[in-house]
């Protein structure tokens, strides 16, 4: 029998072997079958990514900006080089199809290149003469080793909204990546390091909540940004909040796309199919349900239906495939339960894809589980109140926007929502009183630019900070303000009395 790969850490610049006595499995999804297995960190191996960290930290903070920024440019050179390797990597153990992990990189290389401008995002303000031979100014310094920890779903876009703004700010960073699909992070370590990134900037440490809560808790973590479902979002706010950490938690989310009667039905069904079937409906920004207002839904079923009849699944290496497997069978199956669910609550289901047709590899043992359609799904519907993380969307029918607006309002979760419509007013109006983070008119997935933040509202958002963008400069700096005189010392004197102009 062949040994399995244990995947390691990456700690002080090198890969580093954990121990083997707690791993777990990393599938293969498309056939089912372990690849290797990922070392799960044990507190003391934790603490040793911490120190390098702390230790990086004093003379990181100091390195000149135009270093930084020299060391992000040659980053950025490496991943247009080598991005189709880390979008092998991404779909290998995550499964999605090559052309969406191309996505994903390009999506968090802009993130990299937000970050070369940091000269610029740092700068502070300045005021001369706030008083007499007083000047005040503001700089921006960082906050020291923050935390980081990821979700299976995106394995490089996501810790990518992270990472090169924190360090770009003169942080230094610990992340802590999915136990699913834990290879990619490896990559975006040792690349960085390629570029001239210092030893001890930026670690990987791989693990479950074990290595998770030793962060939380960790005396020299100062910040922790995390992103994964609401639970494990509200745990990891209230832990680190507790150990007096700063923290942002980006959880779950369960996105409305409204669809008005006066809609281009067409576009409205290529879009909701995107949106509802790309990356198999693991995505947070997928859309998985679609409230159609007045006579809207029949027509708009009819064309999701014959869309949902195209779609082609199959592994990565099939250049044909629109969709791959779930990530592992464990959620397959969860994912498959819901439709049963649904089912027994009375929706309607109008494609089951629970047995579905993998041309490019029959007969495979893989997580596999085709588009869903269910109509007549009511708002109180278990499959309605939860988020199901897979390839199901749902139709809720409505009279009007505003009943449209009432029902997205009363969920639970707030991340995204998109309306369709050619009426300039509804969208308006729709933009204005929907409570959710991110809102896409005539845009299914609208994820925000990296120059702009990316973050829910309500469930979908613990903290008060999105990502990237302003906010994310904002999250990893602190702000100083100094007062400062060089006076002419003569006539000086003492005055208790409090400090006036
Ligand atoms: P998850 O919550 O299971 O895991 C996220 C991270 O937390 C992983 O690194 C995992 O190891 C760790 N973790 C899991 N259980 C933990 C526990 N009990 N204590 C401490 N740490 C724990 O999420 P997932 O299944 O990997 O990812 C899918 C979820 O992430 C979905 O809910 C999706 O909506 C959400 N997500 C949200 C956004 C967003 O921007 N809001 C983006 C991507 C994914």
């Amino acid at each position: 029998m062949t040994e399995r790969v244990l995947i390691p850490h990456w700690i002080d610049g090198k890969r580093q072997a954990g121990r083997a006595d707690r791993s777990g499995p990393v599938f293969d999804p498309a056939t089912g079958a372990v690849q290797a297995e990922v070392a799960f960190a044990s507190p003391d191996e934790v603490d040793a990514a911490v120190h390098s960290a702390a230790r990086a930290f004093d003379s990181w903070r100091d390195s000149p900006l135009t270093r930084r920024t020299r060391i992000l440019f040659a980053y950025r050179g490496i991943l247009d080089e080598r991005g189709k390797d880390l979008a092998r990597v991404i779909s290998s153990e995550h499964g999605k199809v090559l052309s969406d992990a191309m996505g994903e990189v390009a999506r968090g290389q802009e993130v990299v290149e937000f970050a070369c401008g940091i000269p610029h995002l740092l700068k502070g303000d300045f005021s001369e003469n706030v008083s007499r031979s007083i000047d005040a100014y503001s700089i921006r310094q960082p906050v020291g080793v923050v935390a980081g920890i990821t979700p299976f779903n995106f394995p490089v876009m996501v810790p990518m909204w992270m990472f090169p703004i924190a360090i770009a700010c003169g942080n230094t960073f610990v992340l802590k990546p999915s136990e699913k699909d834990p290879s990619a992070a490896l990559l975006l370590a040792e690349w960085f390091h390629e570029a001239g990134l210092p030893e001890g900037v930026f670690n990987v440490i791989q693990g479950d909540r074990v290595a998770v809560d030793r962060l939380l808790e960790h005396p020299d973590v100062a910040a922790v940004s995390s992103v994964g479902s609401t639970p494990v979002a509200r745990h990891i706010y209230q832990t680190a909040a507790e150990h007096g950490k700063r923290v942002q938690a980006l959880g779950g989310a369960k996105n409305h796309m409204v669809v008005m009667p006066d809609a281009d039905l067409d576009f409205a069904a290529d879009a909701a199919v995107s949106a509802g079937y790309g990356s198999s409906g693991q995505r947070c920004m997928a859309i998985s349900a679609i409230v159609a207002v007045g006579d809207a839904a029949d027509p708009l079923i009819d064309r999701l239906v014959q869309r949902i009849g195209e779609i082609k699944l199959g592994p990565a290496s099939d250049e044909a495939a629109d969709m791959g497997p779930l990530v592992t069978g464990e959620h397959r199956d969860r994912v498959a339960a819901f439709v049963e669910t649904g089912r027994g609550e009375g929706a309607r289901l109008v494609v089951d894809g629970r047995s579905p047709e993998v041309p490019a590899a029959p007969g495979s043992e893989g997580f596999w589980l085709g588009p869903t359609l269910f109509d007549d799904v009511r708002p109180e519907m278990e499959i309605h109140r939860n988020e199901i993380f897979g390839p199901v969307l749902s139709v809720l029918r409505v009279e009007s926007l505003a009943e449209a607006i009432q029902l997205i309002n009363k969920n639970e979760y707030g991340n995204g929502t998109a309306i369709f419509t050619s009426d300039g007013a509804a969208a308006r109006h729709f933009q204005n009183e929907v409570e959710v983070g991110m809102v896409g008119i005539n845009i299914p997935i609208p994820v925000p630019m990296a120059f702009f933040s990316f973050g829910g509202w309500k469930q979908s958002l613990f903290g008060d900070s999105h990502v990237h963008g302003k906010e994310g400069i904002n999250f990893y700096t602190r702000t100083k303000a100094v007062t400062a005189r060089w006076p002419d010392t003569q006539g000086s004197s003492v005055n208790l009395g409090f400090p006036t102009n």
